[in-house]
């Protein structure tokens, strides 16, 4: 039996991603392929449901709409925080994303959405949140998860091992 994408598989895909007037945002063809470990939330839960059960080789298209990607925006929207609030060595740019203490002390993602010379811009929307994603995606390779791998809830590297991030 052929490998196939389920859960607590490691699994290699190469992928473009287009929004409704079919400009790129992002794309893995110009770099390395991403891993990503099925069924533990790694990519957005539409892509993922569609990536069930597909095999190395096959491709497919999936839009996936903004409930099942990045969220419908909400919130107040961007606000301006003071420059001298990130570390001087961080250089910002547009797309950023940090983890901010939030109510309870819990950390929440925010995304830089603008820079300018004396503040920065925030907002805890994910800049694709309301967005309909349409996505192309090639499965280049499925594998075994490790112990750690499972552990963690993320993939390593290609073989399990290397470069490792803190988390
Ligand atoms: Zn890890």
């Amino acid at each position: 039996m052929s490998a196939t994408a389920v859960k607590n598989k490691v699994v290699t895909i190469h992928y473009v991603l287009r929004n409704d007037a079919g400009e790129i945002l992002d794309s893995s063809r110009d770099s390395d392929p991403l891993d990503y470990l099925h069924g533990h939330g790694g990519i957005v839960p539409g892509l993922e449901r569609a990536m069930e059960g597909k095999a190395v080789g096959e491709t497919l298209k999936v839009t996936v709409p903004p409930k099942d990607g990045y969220g419908e925006p909400s919130g107040p929207g961007p606000r301006q925080v003071p420059r001298d609030a990130f570390p001087d060595d961080v250089e910002l740019e547009k797309g950023m994303q940090f983890f901010a203490p939030g109510p309870k002390g819990r950390p929440v993602p925010v995304w830089v959405t603008g820079v300018a010379a004396d503040h920065v811009e925030i907002d805890t929307n994910h800049p694709l949140a309301g967005a309909t994603l349409h996505f192309d995606v090639e499965v280049v390779g499925i594998r075994d998860a490790t112990q750690d791998e499972l552990a963690h809830g993320h993939p390593h590297g290609p073989d399990g091992h290397g470069h490792h991030h803190h988390h």
